[in-house]
């Protein structure tokens, strides 16, 4: 029901707002780039026949009415800043088709109960704002005090980010377009992805405690080396993570102190993040760390947890909405979790969500190399459309 290349042609002419050849996207969040892009959204919106709208923090929105005065929007969108050097698609994917889906029900005089709303929110991407702000900000997760040189660089205030929350009353459900940032898709050949749920995130930074040494000077039997015992203990917990299929783990950060060719480490410190859907396995495998840490003879281990953000259930009524979607548009799917984190994790607190993904190309993500075919995104686009109609009906 979608114009798929009018679509493709806006995304694409989007995707040039900030593109630096050999680097990729250079659009932060509140960035001139940003504006630029923005603006060209909202100009996209206004040509739709969308009355658009800013929140104090920097979130577009393009509203159209439904026919039942009062009801509760719909409201479909992702995020339009980007990673430094990432990609095209990666948020802008899922306003710009939210938008094309505006124009398809209103060029097919399909008259929807709920007010439709498109959302462009800001500064999902990790940062000084701790993610997925824009999203945050609307539906009152805000919680941790954000310091005063922060607010400043982005001309924030604390008054704002509270003017920003939105009754949840207004919200009817929300839903997100996106590419799937992981090869789950691509590998199979399914051009779309239900997810059933976001990954919850914990992380626990871990200092290993030895005794900094000289590296000639001392025998090898004597030494308390941190860096040793550190990737020992990471070997043996590794190999455990491997036995699992249901979280994942990474150690992205780690460093030795003092950190110098001639002395033996005495502190080794690293960043262990576990991802799971379900927070009972994030627990278990958090205390099977711990108790790894303990029993392995040796040096001392402390472990502090530094984030826990809990996994996310998408509204099974919506997974649903969108198969129906998908049996009727003749695209394959198939429902799978979402290893990222998105907006519509925090829209799931408030109101019911749900989410498309779509291929992406060897799984790359936050990367130049990112890509989607055309194809897949106006697949995406059209599954989007479709199920924005059956959520109108499924919602009182
Ligand atoms: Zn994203």
């Amino acid at each position: 029901m979608i114009s798929g290349e009018r679509f493709l042609s806006d995304l694409e002419t989007l995707g040039t707002i900030g593109w630096v050849e050999g680097h990729g996207m250079d659009r932060a969040a509140y960035s001139k780039n940003y504006e630029e892009a923005r603006t060209f959204v909202q100009k996209k919106m206004e040509e739709a026949g969308l009355s658009t709208s800013m929140d104090e923090v920097g979130n577009l929105f393009g509203r159209m009415e439904g026919t039942e005065g009062g009801a509760p929007a719909i409201m479909a969108g992702s995020h339009l800043d980007a990673v430094p050097g990432g990609g095209k698609y990666d948020g802008p994917l899922g306003v710009m088709a939210a938008l094309e889906a505006a124009r398809a029900i209103r060029e097919r005089g399909i008259a929807l109960r709920h007010p439709f709303e498109v959302v462009g929110f800001i500064a999902e991407e990790g940062g000084p704002l701790g993610g997925t702000f824009g999203s945050r900000a609307l539906t009152g997760l805000v919680k941790d005090p954000i310091p005063e040189e922060v607010l400043n660089q982005f001309g924030l205030t604390v008054e704002g980010i509270q003017a920003a929350r939105r009754d949840p009353a207004s919200l009817c459900c929300y839903l997100e377009l996106h590419i799937e940032q992981g090869p789950y898709l691509d590998r199979r050949g399914i051009p779309i992805g239900i997810p059933t749920g976001i990954v919850g995130i914990s992380r626990y930074a871990v200092t290993v405690e030895g005794e900094t040494n000289h590296a000639g000077s001392t025998p090898m039997k004597e030494r308390k080396d941190a860096m040793r015992h550190a990737t020992d203990l990471l070997n043996k917990w590794f190999a455990w993570v491997d036995t699992r299929d249901d979280f994942v783990c990474n150690v992205g950060v780690f460093s030795l102190h003092p950190g110098s060719v001639a002395i033996v480490p005495g502190a080794a410190e690293f960043i262990l993040e576990i991802r799971s859907l379900k927070d009972a396995v994030m627990e278990e495998a958090f205390q099977r760390f711990k108790a790894l840490c303990d029993c392995e003879a040796g040096l001392p281990v402390t472990v502090r947890r530094t984030v826990w953000k809990g996994g996310t259930d998408l509204a099974p009524g919506l997974q649903d909405a969108a198969e129906r979607a998908c049996g009727a548009a003749g695209i394959p799917c198939v429902r799978m979790p979402s290893g990222a984190s998105h907006d519509a994790n925090s829209m799931a607190h408030v109101t019911p969500s749900g989410m498309i993904f779509v291929p992406s190309i060897r799984g790359v993500s936050h990367s130049k190399e990112e890509a989607t075919s055309p194809e897949d995104l106006a697949r995406g686009a059209e599954v989007l459309a479709r199920t924005i109609i059956e959520a109108d009906k499924i919602f009182s």
